[in-house]
């Protein structure tokens, strides 16, 4: 890692940096918490000052987590597409009656997990959306069948949302669901269903969304009984510069209470399929974040998080491999997973597929001047590439993913796996 050159990039850009950013920037490079204000400031900056904003994220990146950037080989398992809620972000969900709705029985998340783990896979990522007549234990039920089936496969799953909807279901409080979860052997929570902590905000963009309140309840409840999660933001839709600062100082204030966070993932809104993109009831809505709002995302979320939480992760399936490579020079230091089914950005219209491989995330960190690592869910390293020496995984030999894995539009026209058919058989089986 070369901070000395790094350094005297960084102090001829502050010279020609207006003063107002400088000066925030010394002070985030001086080890200290940045302000609401502050982060909305920088927010707010154009112009040269990106670059400026950029380059601090990038040394307090190197001097926290140095040069090595990692990802993780996992697959995505999104169970059902069926959710009784209507977020307006939400392509990927449909209604209880919907053709295009499916389901998957424990047998398959069992195939697909035992698929993944058979070519090097060491997590697997399981949400889906929230089905109307589920077992209010069925999360409980499908980790123990995964973990049984696979004990050395690290369960990342179910995020806030569907943790509150199991305990309602169940009537049992989120802390011995968590509890229960654990049991089963989840491994991890994604920090998802965050979107942006600003009640206006969330009021018009997923009505009827978990509160904060109960999101931050789940995500510090697990922390205390010893389950770590991720954390997330979807930014680019009618959230301001100062809700996003707002939304960060809000996981910052989590984590110094509880340390629990193992990463934060900014997630930008994608445009395209939204339904509240067609209603047009947002007339501000606007069509994502543009290039320098993301590398703004990253490089504020890495001066403001730094002493708190020190892996930032890129969204590949958000920003495509280019936009993510450069996103490494504005703090980050996660290429995040290979995911081999990715279902809900590419529902929504991302155009970047369903598999990175683990060559491609070697070959785009390299050419950044950095060291691929391949990491475990929650960030031990389990191999560095100091050369590449011609490594390949056997992810790296498939071909076609979507004829190997199946894709999303497949699942949801194929027969065999349709919510109604679920739906039917769960009302019988109440009444009887
Ligand atoms: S984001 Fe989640 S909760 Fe909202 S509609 Fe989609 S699947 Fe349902």
């Amino acid at each position: 890692m070369n901070l000395p050159h790094l350094e005297a990039s960084l102090n001829r850009l502050l010279a020609t940096t207006s003063r107002t950013t400088a000066t925030i920037l010394d002070r985030a490079l001086s080890g200290q918490d940045i302000s609401i204000d502050e982060a909305t400031t920088l927010f707010e900056a154009d112009g040269s000052d990106l670059l400026a904003i950029m380059a601090a994220a990038d040394q307090l990146r190197a001097q926290t987590v140095g040069d090595v950037v990692t990802y993780v080989i996992n697959r995505n398992i999104n169970f059902t597409n069926v959710c009784v809620k209507q977020c307006g972000f939400c392509a990927f969900s449909r209604g209880h009656l919907a053709e295009e709705g499916y389901f998957l029985p424990i047998e398959e998340i069992i195939r697909r997990a035992t698929e993944a783990r058979d070519l090097g896979a060491s997590e697997v990522c399981i949400q889906a959306g929230l089905a109307p007549g589920m077992d209010g234990w069925h999360y409980v039920k499908l980790c123990r069948a995964v973990k049984e089936a696979l004990p050395e496969l690290h369960i990342h799953g179910f995020s806030p949302e569907e943790v509150l909807y199991g305990s309602t279901l169940t009537g049992v409080t989120i802390r011995d669901y968590l509890l229960a979860l654990k049991d089963a052997g989840v491994g991890s929570l994604p920090g998802t269903s965050a979107e942006v902590f600003v009640d206006e905000v969330r009021q018009r963009i997923s009505p009827g969304r978990i509160s904060i309140d109960n999101w931050i309840e789940v995500i510090q409840t697990a922390h205390e009984v010893g389950i770590p999660t991720t954390s997330t933001i979807m930014y680019g839709h009618i959230e301001s510069a100062r809700h996003r600062a707002i939304h960060l100082s809000v996981l910052r204030d989590v984590q110094k209470r509880t340390g629990g966070i193992t990463e934060f993932v900014p997630l930008s809104f994608v445009y395209e399929e939204a339904p509240m993109s067609h209603r047009k009831a947002l007339p501000e809505l606007r069509h994502g974040a543009s290039g320098a709002e993301v590398m703004k995302m990253y490089a504020v979320s890495r001066l403001m998080l730094n002493n708190w939480i020190p892996n930032l992760q890129v969204s590949w399936v958000k920003e495509g491999p280019k936009l993510s490579q450069i996103a490494l020079l504005a703090g980050a230091n996660d290429f995040g997973g290979t995911l081999i089914n990715e279902s809900i950005s590419t529902a929504a219209g991302s155009a970047y597929g369903q598999l990175m491989k683990p060559s491609q995330f070697r070959g785009l960190i390299r050419q950044m001047s950095r060291i691929p690592a391949e990491r475990s869910t929650t960030y031990q390293k389990v191999r560095v590439f100091e050369t590449e020496d011609n490594h390949r995984d056997l992810l790296d030999e498939i071909n076609d993913p979507s004829q190997r894995f199946g894709s999303y539009q497949n699942l949801i026209h194929l027969k065999d796996y349709r919510f109604r058919d679920f739906y039917k058989e769960q009302r019988s089986e109440k009444q009887s």
